[in-house]
């Protein structure tokens, strides 16, 4: 920040002076808890009209806490949710419903996912296979395939075959488990009727 404290303040001209502490933000009405408080602050205030000028990793903080407080998922645990489905960008995008540069900005932060997207990913945390399911519904062609492949699938092939068959992508062993009980459980259905 050294350098920083030699700048000069857009509002008066002023010398910018380092302050160090606990920062006070005041967020706008849609963000719950009144004032937001970051212990352990760095940032820039002139001495004259104390304008401030905050930093990129303050800024973040303060982002994040707003998005915690709004009940959404933060850009690393939306990462963290993406990587444990052993899932692309465009492939998690696309199951989503949504372009894949939404998808990215949300992972890097650089804008909020709404509160329906939100949902959905949080349900497909706790889901995959559900969406498989979806996948398989909306398209009736896939859907035989995978009768086609339960009936000739006996019980000695590998769970990870049939999971790519259904959802076109590798994924860990334990949702390939569910994965393929919720498919079965849909194919199952689909011969009924
Ligand atoms: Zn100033």
């Amino acid at each position: 920040m050294e350098g920083e404290t030699m700048k000069k303040c857009q509002n008066c001209g002023s010398t910018m002076e380092e302050r160090r502490g606990s920062y006070r933000f005041v967020p706008p009405s849609n963000v719950p808890g009144g004032t937001m408080v970051v212990a352990d602050a760095t940032w820039l205030e002139c001495e004259n009209c104390g304008q401030q000028m905050i930093p990129a990793a303050l800024n973040r903080k303060l982002e994040e806490l707003s998005m915690t407080r709004q009940g959404l998922l933060l850009p690393a645990q939306i990462k963290a949710i993406r990587e444990k489905l052993g899932l692309s960008q465009t492939a998690i995008a696309e199951r989503l419903g949504v372009g894949e540069k939404t998808y990215t900005r949300w992972e890097s932060g650089r804008s909020m996912q709404n509160k329906s997207s939100d949902n959905l990913i949080r349900l497909m945390d706790r889901s995959p296979e559900q969406f498989a399911v979806i996948e398989a519904q909306r398209n009736p062609e896939r859907t035989l395939k995978i009768a086609d492949y339960f009936g000739q699938l006996g019980r000695q092939q590998g769970e990870s075959q049939l999971a790519m068959a259904a959802h076109n992508a590798d994924l860990d062993v334990e949702t390939a488990k569910r994965v393929r009980e919720a498919l079965r459980q849909a194919v199952k259905k689909q011969k009924a009727k």
